[in-house]
């Protein structure tokens, strides 16, 4: 390796299997360059949360990072950590410094057939992660009165639509977006499709919404033709706009193998409708592209707490290591594709290949154990699964 990797390692049961992954499939192979930042609670109580700004920081910094999933804290997490504060959530704060995209993408196996029958392909959601509904105010009305919408601009500009003049008790809501936060959103799905050489969807509704939606894929069509559409030309992919209703009907007759953006509310739900009609939160690997093209590789699930506390009390776990392995792999082939180390990215491939060959062959972890329809099947726990990997993959060297 010739640039670092940032490493931002986590909490509770993925911390657990972190530090397997590392000493079983990574650095027996891989002369490991990592910059190390831990982002588990304590550490970020006693660095009152600096070290995950620190992170980023080092993200924005050398391009890739690979991260463990991460408490958020609640206040059940205040007793139990004893914590001096609250903090945000480190994907949240991450998130806000690269100014990037969250792209979920289903790892699938033969043996595990998805809910709709034609769909062949992954499918990649990418949700735009900044406003609407998710920063609106609200207003509950309990008289007539006229509801209006204001606008004033710090020209002293103006502007004023009534929104309705209602006759009675009622509910008001009102949101935004901003032209920057879109246009970053488009960039990165842009960038993202032309890295996984796979065609770009994106709906909104603007039929209905002409103003809002319309301004959403008014940014999309400029920054697309101005930036991108050669690019895509010349890979044979296409950039498809459509309906938010006719993107859903299209979907799930689809056989797959496209990425899918959808505006802030659309993606929360079409991601978790995907994720489980593919098979398993512990199948789903997440990606965080910034606009300037930084990766941040993670799995989408949390830490798992029910088994580490399991494990706590020295019984035996299996817990599913694949999204998170496949974090691993996919940041050292894209930090061997930045720095043109063809053996690094081969050796992401060769990583993943292992665990396709280990799950082919029916070794698998619990939570997929009743999914496959391998009649072969045999359920281990995290750490033969690991070791398992290791087998194949030593074999391919
Ligand atoms: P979770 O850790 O994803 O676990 C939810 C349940 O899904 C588990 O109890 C388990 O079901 C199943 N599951 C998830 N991943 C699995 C895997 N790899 N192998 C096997 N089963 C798996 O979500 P959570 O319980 O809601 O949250 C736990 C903590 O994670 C919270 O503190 C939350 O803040 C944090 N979190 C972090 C991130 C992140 O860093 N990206 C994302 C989400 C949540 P069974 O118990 O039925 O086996
Ligand atoms: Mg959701």
């Amino acid at each position: 390796m010739k640039t670092p990797l940032v490493e931002m390692d986590g909490d509770e049961m993925t911390r657990i299997i972190w530090q397997m992954i590392k000493d079983e499939l990574i650095c027996p192979f891989v002369d490991l360059k990592s910059e190390y930042y831990d982002l588990g609670l304590v550490k970020r109580d006693e660095t009152g949360d600096q070290i995950t700004i620190d992170s980023a920081n080092a993200t924005l910094k050398y391009g890739v990072a690979v991260k463990c999933a991460t408490i958020t804290p609640n206040a059940q997490r205040m007793t139990e950590y004893k914590l001096k504060e609250m903090y945000k959530s480190p994907n949240g704060t991450i998130r806000a410094m690269l100014d990037g995209t969250v792209f979920r993408t289903p790892i699938t196996i033969d043996s595990i057939k998805p809910v709709v029958k034609n769909w062949q392909k992954p499918i990649t959601i990418a949700r735009h992660a900044y406003g609407d509904v998710y920063k609106s105010v609200e207003i509950l009305v309990d008289e007539p009165g006229v509801a209006k919408l204001v606008f004033e601009g710090q020209s002293g500009k103006k502007s004023e639509v009534v929104i309705q003049k209602m006759n009675g008790a009622g509910i008001l809501q009102g949101m935004h977006n901003l032209e920057s936060s879109i246009t970053s959103f488009a960039h990165s799905c842009f960038k993202y499709a032309i890295d996984c050489k796979e065609s770009l969807w994106f709906s909104t509704k603007d039929t209905i919404s002409k103003k809002y939606d319309g301004f959403f894929k008014q940014i999309f069509e400029n920054v697309f033709n101005e930036n991108y559409k050669a690019k895509f030309d010349e890979l044979g992919i296409e950039y498809f706009y459509t309906l938010i209703d006719d993107a859903v009907a299209r979907v799930m007759r689809s056989e797959g193998g496209f990425i899918w953006a959808c505006k802030n509310y659309d993606g929360d739900v079409m991601s978790d409708m995907v994720s489980t009609a593919f098979g398993s939160l512990a199948m789903m690997t997440s990606v965080l592209v910034s606009p300037n093209g930084q990766y941040e590789f993670e799995a989408a699930h949390g830490t798992v707490t029910r088994h580490y506390y399991k494990y706590l009390k020295g019984e035996e776990t299996s817990t599913n290591p694949m999204a998170t392995i496949f974090a691993w792999s996919a940041a050292l082939r894209k930090r061997g594709e930045l720095d043109s180390i063809p053996e690094l990215m081969k050796f992401g491939d060769k990583l993943e290949e292992a665990c396709f060959d280990t799950l082919n062959e029916g070794i698998m972890t619990k939570d997929l154990v009743s999914l496959t329809t391998n009649p072969k099947v045999k359920s281990v726990n995290t750490k033969d699964f690991i070791v398992a990997i290791r087998e194949r993959l030593a074999k391919k060297f």
